[in-house]
């Protein structure tokens, strides 16, 4: 490899910094930012993400220059902290830990104590003069190398830990409960014990020469860049594989030395709530994993300047949050350890928060002048946004509850809503209950990474030990999901299935209510209800100034408006729906899918009418009868417009779908009954229409096509509306949408009969009204003369959900079956449906908007399949220079923030307008250029 593959942070030099997150991982970056700080940092070495990603290219083979550039870093290394690897009188110890670019808290693995071996045991016993420190430093080190790197692990999932299970019997023996009970002699026992497990487990012993061990250790680190949890986490975030991890290797320090010592995790405020509290927990004569492994219960930090032994450091502390929030502009989670009542830094990383604390803390952060308001758009997680949506205890059910004296503990609100579901105690029965809708709530006595899964399945999570930064808070917070944490009266006996506190015995499956904001834990179930947000601005129960959470949002919203140079619209078709989506922040409707209303009321037979009709005329009867209940649902939807523009689609889906199908016979009669006639006429035409690939059948443009009396029919309804509404004094903008155009001479035909439709609505009702007709771009032949199709379109709008199917050739109803397979094999990264495939579909439409825009410059061009509520897909609309993403109402607010921050991340490549333009909209002509073609 040319480039360096170690980098250094110390007291003689440091040659890293903040603002190499990619080349050293969020860890090694930020120990080099800490330390040129000035902040209390052991000294330690990173190897890069680079050199990680070299050993998967290579087979899982380092470059062979890594041993020798290690043993030079670890020979600086030992005069910087003026220890040596395998001295026997005063030996160097290192921590070795993995550091992704992103964090991906837990997910990889960390061995602490590495350099201890039985003469450098006795030889650290004699230099501390504590040899139960020495021993437990050594039996916890064998237990992280076992596991992490010589694979001694339970074999399924009611397993206990080997290493558990061997010190389980040993407190047994001895009489002790905890392992903070066994002596220096029990301790060292325990080692040859752990020693034989190893050697009985793997064939091969434990290795005791500290260079092999850390060797060993690297990359192990490597290879669990690519372990299932981690994959899966990777998976879940979109982080991309080729990333890799770099290693962090740095000098130990201990918080287990005596009381005068501790390790603690700690927010610079609360990332539950966003509260401008210091926030964390800690843990007197502990080590590392301790606290965050959730196995004792930690003491709040506020306790620490209480305490008189390290009562100082609390101090000390209070002006590290300080200092850290100020350089890092963000709020920090950070990991510290006090060794003799010196404070050392060992960790800092931008805080994991829920969506509440995240919008909580960008809106106060950004007015205290501690966060740039570009970092506050930049930090967030549109999807997670979708949390502030997530229900609260309904007040009734809940005030019910507490009556009927059904709290049964109470434990830390770690995250915050309402969850009420089956309770279970494993991966398995969460699936299966999930995967029948129901909502279950994960009861565990402390989580870990192997549990990601299960929690991934659970709508809510309990946990009898840990504090607020356990791997159950911190994991449930970045999910978005509800937890209680640190549940202490709550007793779980895995082997029995049961959950037992204050005299209540839950079987699996029986009902828990959990409250992630109070810790509140009930047993039975308690109804939810709406989120505040939802109350202010779906409900309207709540006023915005009532609502705090509501203000925040607000303040986020607004400022991303500032950034994002996207329109925003909503795929909606009914007035309701359009209300909410303005409410959260629509410019106007981006896809009304007229068929919806089809199904309304009584009108579903004058459809069938219509379609079963064999001579035009009663055709046309059966329109005419539609014609008012269709005109009636447009008259609605620009009144909830109020003046934006109305996108609305020309019917689309293949005429079966309003037809109940053969096997439907009870359906067929009712038809038959409604339509008076036979069922087995019912059943001929029905046969008649059936299709075998009818997505690619009869649909789209080619109903209006071969059924003018459709598309004039709709178009009537349409403009009649608008004359309707306009004599109220509203205004409406009506675009009226063709969909799945393939030749131009498609579009000219439909667009004909809209103009002709207008000009006599115009004449007959005598008001004028500007409108527009374009068409959505779903097949690839339409991207792909876009040229030719943007001389009849006035605007066009990407209709991804079918532009996928066609470009990739499968089915949207139909892939189920094999994409979760093709991502396990990684042929595709992500499900096409849900996010744009930018290198296949994604060239459509790059090929679409470049030769729309060569007919028409200022062509207005949207998105208006599922893909434009979906993160990556809307910074790609943003990258392509598409003037509006439409999606669904409530995902409108994702939609805006994702805009924002494209904007802010793409920020010279496009420069489209900052609002939608209205493109030249007719007014009172039939004659377009369109019209004339
Ligand atoms: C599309 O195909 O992306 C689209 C929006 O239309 P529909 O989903 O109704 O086919
Ligand atoms: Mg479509």
């Amino acid at each position: 490899m040319a480039n360096k593959l170690i980098y250094f942070f110390g007291k003689s030099k440091t040659d890293g910094g903040g603002d190499m997150k990619a080349l050293l991982g969020g860890k090694g970056a930020n120990l080099a930012q800490m330390t040129k700080i000035g902040l209390p940092v052991p000294s330690g070495f990173t190897i890069t993400t680079e050199v990680c990603v070299n050993y998967y290219k290579n087979g899982r083979k380092a470059p062979a220059e890594l041993a020798v550039d290690m043993e030079k870093a670890v020979k600086w290394l030992e005069k910087e902290a003026g220890k040596k690897f395998g001295d026997v009188k005063n030996p160097l110890l290192v921590s070795v830990r993995s550091g992704a670019r992103d964090s991906m808290p837990g997910m990889m693995d960390t061995i602490l104590n590495l350099g201890l071996n039985d003469a450098t045991c006795e030889g650290l016993a004699a230099a501390t003069a504590n040899p139960r420190f020495a021993w437990d430093s050594y039996r916890r080190f064998l237990q992280m190398y076992g596991d992490v790197v010589m694979g001694v692990q339970k074999k399924n999932e009611n397993d206990h830990e080997p290493f558990e299970e061997v010190m389980d019997a040993l407190k047994k023996e001895v009489g002790v409960k905890d392992d903070t009970e066994f002596s220096a002699a029990n301790l060292q026992e325990l080692v040859k014990r752990f020693k034989k497990l190893i050697k009985d487990w793997t064939g091969k012993a434990f290795p005791t020469d500290p260079v092999k061990q850390l060797e060993g250790a690297v990359f192990a680190v490597f290879s669990s860049w690519m372990n299932d949890r981690a994959i899966l986490y990777r998976q879940k975030y979109r982080i991309p594989d080729e990333w890799g991890t770099a290693v962090n290797v740095q000098a130990m320090v201990f918080g287990n030395m005596g009381d005068d010592c501790a390790t603690g995790v700690a927010f610079t405020r609360d990332p539950a709530n966003g509260d401008n509290v210091f926030y964390g927990e800690y843990l007197v004569n502990a080590q590392g994993e301790d606290v965050v492994a959730g196995v004792r219960t930690p003491l709040a930090i506020s306790e620490m300047a209480k305490d008189k032994t390290i009562g100082a450091a609390h101090k000390e502390l209070n002006d590290v949050r300080k200092t850290l929030e100020k350089n890092f502009g963000d709020v920090q989670d950070f990991e510290f350890t006090i060794e003799k009542k010196k404070l050392y830094m060992l960790q800092t990383r931008n805080g994991k928060r829920t969506a509440l604390a995240y919008v909580k803390i960008a809106h106060d952060m950004v007015k205290e002048k501690l966060m740039t308001p570009e970092h506050a758009i930049k930090s967030g997680d549109p999807e997670a946004l979708n949390q502030l949506l997530q229900p609260i205890f309904d007040t009734t059910a809940y005030a019910a509850a507490t009556k009927e004296g059904r709290l049964m503990a109470v434990g830390l609100p770690a995250g915050p809503g309402a969850a009420s579901g089956a309770v279970v105690f494993t991966a398995g029965k969460a699936e299966e209950l999930a995967a029948k809708g129901q909502s279950v709530v994960l009861a565990s006595l402390e989580t870990s990474h192997e549990d990601l899964r299960l929690m991934i399945a659970s709508d809510g999570i309990l946990t009898a030990r840990g504090g607020v930064s356990s791997h159950a808070a911190l994991v449930a917070r970045q999910m978005g999901k509800v937890c209680v944490a640190g549940a202490g009266d709550v007793e779980i006996d895995y082997h029995k299935g049961t959950l037992k506190c204050k005299g209540v015995t839950l079987k699996e499956g029986d009902f828990i209510s959990i409250n992630g904001t109070t810790g509140e834990v009930f047993h039975g179930k308690i109804a939810t209800a709406d989120s505040e947000l939802k109350q202010v601005l779906v409900n309207k129960t709540m006023k915005p100034k009532d609502s705090k959470v509501f203000q925040y949002y607000d303040f986020l919203m607004k400022l991303a408006d500032k950034y994002r140079t996207l329109g925003m619209r909503t795929n909606a078709d009914q007035p309701d729906q359009v209300i909410n989506a303005i409410a959260f922040g629509a410019e106007g409707i981006g896809l009304c899918r007229t068929e919806h209303m089809f199904f309304e009321g009584d009108r579903i037979i004058a459809v069938r009418q219509m379609i079963l009709a064999k001579a035009e005329d009663d055709r046309k009867k059966a329109l005419a009868t539609l014609l008012p209940y269709q005109q009636k649902d447009f008259e609605g939807i620009f009144r909830a417009l109020n003046g934006l523009p109305g996108c609305i689609r020309l019917l689309d889906p293949p005429l079966h779908e309003f037809l109940p199908q053969h096997d439907n016979h009870k359906g067929q009669e009712e038809v038959a009954k409604q339509l008076k006639t036979t069922v087995a006429e019912v059943a001929r035409l029905v046969s008649e229409l059936h299709e075998f690939n009818p997505m690619l059948g009869f649909r789209g443009c080619r109903l209006g096509i071969l059924r003018p009396e459709i598309t004039e029919m709709q178009a009537r309804a349409i403009f009649q509306a608008a004359a309707v509404v306009i004599k109220e004094g509203i205004k409406v903008k009506p675009e009226v949408m063709v969909p799945l155009v393939g030749f131009k001479k498609e579009l000219d035909l439909q667009v004909e009969i809209v103009h002709r439709v207008a000009a006599e609505v115009m004449k007959a009702t005598g008001k004028k009204f500007a409108y527009t007709v374009g068409t959505m771009i779903e097949v690839p032949r339409g991207a792909l003369t876009a040229d030719e199709i943007a001389e009849s379109a006035e605007f066009f709008s990407f209709g991804t959900n079918d532009l996928t199917q066609t470009c990739l050739g499968m089915s949207r109803d139909d892939s189920g079956s094999f994409l979760p397979a093709y991502q396990n094999l990684e042929i595709i990264k992500a499900n096409p449906f849900a996010s744009i495939d930018r290198t296949g579909v994604g060239q459509l439409m790059k090929i679409g908007v470049d030769k729309g825009r060569k007919t028409k410059p200022d062509l207005k061009i949207g998105i208006c399949g599922e893909h434009g509520g979906d993160p990556t897909s809307v910074e790609f609309c943003h990258i392509i220079g598409l003037d509006y993403v439409s999606c669904s109402p409530f995902r409108v607010p994702i939609a805006r923030l994702a805009a924002a921050q494209a904007a802010l991340r793409h920020p010279a490549k496009v420069v489209p307008p900052k609002v939608i333009k209205d493109s030249k909209a007719k007014t009172g002509s039939t004659k377009s250029k369109t019209s004339r073609k």
